[in-house]
């Protein structure tokens, strides 16, 4: 469970401020949950047969001999405050919450045993609008932190009662291939069928591509409220990929399933995931409205956001002005300002303070400029500029004044 220092709180802080914004501009508003429930609501919730359930709970005894766990996932919590408060009774409610889980995972980059989820849901909408504002609302979220390499990942589930069908036509087709499943598939053939497309050994992967598709069984409901969602993405211009394999860890969806998955992270690819669970709330005891929610893992978004931005930096050309002498110090200021009106996308420091050329290089290196320009008596008497690749390592060249503003345009290629 990785402490958070201070340095990495404040990208945190910047990444959660653009999100509660936008958040609230989509109408939607906070509601905090306890970090503990009784295990039996997540047993209830997410399915005994899942992993996050049988192998990846915190759970305990407290003093009354009651057994209570930590939470893996936000939805439960809410649902069961919902309905405890009335909040879904004869009402729309789109509730967001932000707040650290608990899952027993084997650690590494991107999979911790606490991590932290901004969970967002709707409850009481019917129609596929309400999907595509969760696709838009989390599509802004990348836009807005300045993320482009992210791609969303699109299924559905059907209803439970198609999803039944479908789980036995599923059951039949493995039983028939039954010397292809290593063990771990076999144990979920009797429990949990559908988990066993979600295989990542690569051994099953011919066998899982053959496999019969959710998607040809679909329910005609589902397959209208699919469609409705595609719809209305290409309406807005959102890019899909329709991934038949995708089934999500939860027992609890219906319908609409979708991830935001990125090449950026490695082996811990999904930043975002959701989908319907319209049983749910009923389920729980409560009434029978329609739900839809996703969570977004923030150390992996800010790691992504880490990465973009320095990407942008790094496409940034950086100049860092040499200027030994008094009246090497005025021109440089002077140059540096004619540099700035015609590349605006550079960063240009000029040399403050002084400095021996040795010093200045050595701070010229340091802020990991692309270029230094140099100027002091030599130069300024004869009219010329040296000029130095510091990242190729070359010699300094030296170039007329009146050259300047090409070279520079040469040398960062614009
Ligand atoms: P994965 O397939 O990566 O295990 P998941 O399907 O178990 O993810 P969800 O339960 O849908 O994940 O949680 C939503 C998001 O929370 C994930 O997409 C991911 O970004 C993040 N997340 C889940 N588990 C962890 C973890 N152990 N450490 C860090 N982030 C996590
Ligand atoms: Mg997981």
């Amino acid at each position: 469970m990785p402490t958070l220092l201070p340095a990495e709180l404040e990208r945190w802080q910047s990444v959660e401020s653009i999100i509660k914004k936008i958040l609230s501009s989509y109408s939607f508003k906070e509601i905090r949950t306890p970090l503990v429930e009784r295990t039996e609501l997540f047993q209830r919730t997410i399915g005994e047969q899942t992993d996050v359930v049988s192998k990846e709970m915190y759970s305990f005894l407290d003093r009354k001999d009651q057994s209570l766990s930590l939470r893996p996932e936000a939805t439960a919590g809410v649902v069961r405050a919902g309905i405890e408060n009335g909040l879904f009774y004869n009402q729309t409610q789109k509730l967001w919450s932000m707040g650290p889980m608990y899952r027993y995972e084997r650690p590494q980059k991107g999979r911790y045993r606490q991590f932290h989820q901004v969970n967002m849901e709707a409850f009481g909408f019917e129609g596929p609008g309400i999907d595509a504002e969760m696709v838009l609302l989390t599509s802004r979220v990348w836009r807005n932190l300045g993320v482009d390499s992210i791609q969303l990942e699109l299924n559905s589930l059907g209803t439970a009662e198609a999803r039944k069908i479908y789980r036995s036509i599923l059951v039949e087709y493995f039983n028939d291939h039954i010397d292809s499943l290593d063990e771990d598939s076999r144990l979920r053939l009797e429990k949990n069928p559908m988990r066993i497309l979600d295989s990542k050994n690569p051994e099953m992967s011919d066998v899982i591509q053959a496999a019969p598709k959710m998607n040809d069984h679909l329910d005609q409901e589902s397959k209208d409220h699919f469609t409705g969602l595609l719809e209305r993405l290409d309406g807005h211009g959102i890019e899909y990929v329709i991934n038949p394999r995708l089934v999500r860890g939860l027992d609890y969806y219906t319908k609409t399933v979708f991830e935001w998955t990125t090449n950026e992270l490695g082996a811990q690819a999904t930043v975002c995931g959701g989908g319907r669970y319209d049983g749910l709330v009923k389920q729980l005891g409560g009434q029978d409205v329609f739900a839809i929610g996703c969570a977004i893992g923030l150390e992996r978004l800010v790691e992504l956001v880490e990465l973009s931005n320095k990407k942008d930096q790094n496409g940034q050309p950086k100049i860092y002005f040499v200027a030994v002498g008094d009246k090497a110090e005025a021109k440089s200021s002077k140059l540096a300002e004619l540099i700035r009106d015609q590349f605006e996308d550079c960063i240009l420091e000029v040399n403050q303070d002084g400095g021996s050329f040795k010093q200045q290089f050595k701070r010229a290196d340091r802020s990991e400029s692309d270029i230094a320009l140099i100027l002091g008596d030599e130069e300024i008497q004869n009219e010329t500029i040296g000029i130095k690749l510091m990242k190729e390592g070359g010699d300094q060249e030296t170039i007329p004044e009146g050259k300047l503003l090409d070279t520079i345009a040469e040398r960062i290629g614009t």
